[in-house]
């Protein structure tokens, strides 16, 4: 039985990721989290991990007192987390931190040579070839637990060799599928967090809801497959049932199915290759009775074209269009800008980002401060 160690362990991901451990039997050696000490206690006292890292230093002390008749260690901070993503123990790190945040965990959980289930999309939007680099020096393997990308690498298991021809992104469209620019001037919080199908933290939601976060899994999909974004086309597919798929140069396109559920696709990445049983609900074809695909509405939602040029052009333009997207998102869920104004900040980050070749990651964290700070003083 493998031993893991959960980041995000509070979050949307982190809670379905110990439900997962709960009914597989796994040993859990350390958890991370933001501020969330009640959960986190509940937690400790549940799965008896060695580790918990408490990412806010008041939290921190505050879990420390509530843990002092345990022999669980507290450990706070960034350093904690990162502590924690590199402890012995662990056969696989779970990454569901959101955001930026993830990205130091992520080296060192590679770096301790970890096998790394990666929820957080936002270390290779951010660090990119860093990451990708760095796991293919020190032998790790990066498992996808985002479910588009789960599903395309399972379509391609088994695949030969350069028998890729494109990959088929799937996206549910939002909450926003369907309308008009002008229609989006006014829309609320509670509209944008409103997703149809999946039940998710607030950040992707808005994510979803502005296509940024299928602008984002496009950057995703080129690094952990090793594709352009030329190679990648995003069809909506309102029903959320075909998760991706992939085509390959015969013609042929395979795809997986399943219901919404990510229960399966952090699974799959904790067992893979194998297959075990899932608590997830089974997929009745003649219940969903039809399944529809349409392009992506491009003008309404720039942000997908944004991440796919940022994509294109490489260097440090993701790290700043993630940056000012954390930002905005931020803003917007304050109340303190507009729906349509996400992209717009973003462009403006994005474009004031210098072309570079070589980065380190230093420059990442500078290039995501510099494209804040736009965010900031430009509202
Ligand atoms: P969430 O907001 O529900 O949870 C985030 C977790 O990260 C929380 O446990 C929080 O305490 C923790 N966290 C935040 N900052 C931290 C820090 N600095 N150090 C340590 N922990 C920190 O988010 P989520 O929806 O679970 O998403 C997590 C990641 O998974 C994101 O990158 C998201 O894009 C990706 N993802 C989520 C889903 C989904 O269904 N929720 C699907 C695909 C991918
Ligand atoms: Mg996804």
């Amino acid at each position: 039985m493998k031993t893991i160690c959960i980041l995000g362990s509070t979050g949307s991901i982190g809670t379905q990721a110990l439900d997962v451990a709960r009914t597989g039997g796994y040993k859990v050696c350390a958890l991370a989290a933001n501020s969330n000490i009640k959960l986190a206690e509940e937690q400790a006292r549940e799965f008896r991990p060695r580790i918990v890292a408490v990412y806010n230093e008041q939290a921190a002390r505050d879990l420390k007192n509530r843990l002092a008749d345990t022999d669980i260690s507290v450990v706070a901070g960034e350093e904690g987390v990162v502590a924690a993503a590199a402890c012995d123990e662990s056969d696989i790190v779970l990454n569901a931190i959101v955001g930026i945040a993830g990205l130091r965990p992520t080296i060192s959980a590679i770096t301790a040579k970890k096998t790394l289930a990666l929820a957080n999309k936002e270390s290779l939007v951010t660090g990119g070839t860093l990451v990708t680099n760095l796991a293919k020096k020190n032998g790790v393997s990066i498992l996808p637990v985002d479910s588009e990308h789960s599903a395309i690498f399972q379509c391609m298991q088994g695949l030969p060799e350069n028998s890729l021809k494109k990959i088929i992104l799937t996206a549910s469209g939002g909450p926003f599928f369907g309308k008009a620019k002008e229609e989006l001037k006014n829309v609320t919080v509670a509209d944008a967090l409103n997703h149809p199908n999946w039940s998710m933290g607030r950040k992707i939601t808005i994510d979803s809801a502005t296509l940024m976060n299928k602008g984002f899994e496009v950057i995703e999909a080129v690094h952990l497959f090793d594709v352009s974004a030329d190679d990648i086309e995003v069809l909506v597919h309102r029903q959320s049932i075909v998760h991706s798929a992939v085509e390959t140069v015969d013609g042929a396109v395979i795809a997986q199915l399943g219901t919404a559920d990510m229960r399966l696709p952090i699974q799959y990445a904790l067992t893979y290759p194998d297959r075990t049983p899932c608590p997830c609900k089974s997929l009745s074809l003649s219940d969903v009775g039809t399944l529809t695909f349409a392009k992506p509405d491009r003008e309404t939602f720039p942000c997908l074209d944004l991440c796919i040029k940022a994509s294109l052009q490489g260097g440090l333009k993701t790290a700043a269009v993630n940056g000012a997207n954390e930002a905005a998102v931020e803003l917007f869920l304050d109340g303190k800008i507009s729906f349509l104004q996400i992209p717009e900040l973003v462009e403006r980050a994005c474009d004031a980002q210098r072309d570079v070749k070589d980065f380190t990651i230093d420059d990442v964290f500078a290039a995501d401060r510099a494209a804040r700070e736009i965010v900031y003083s430009s509202r």
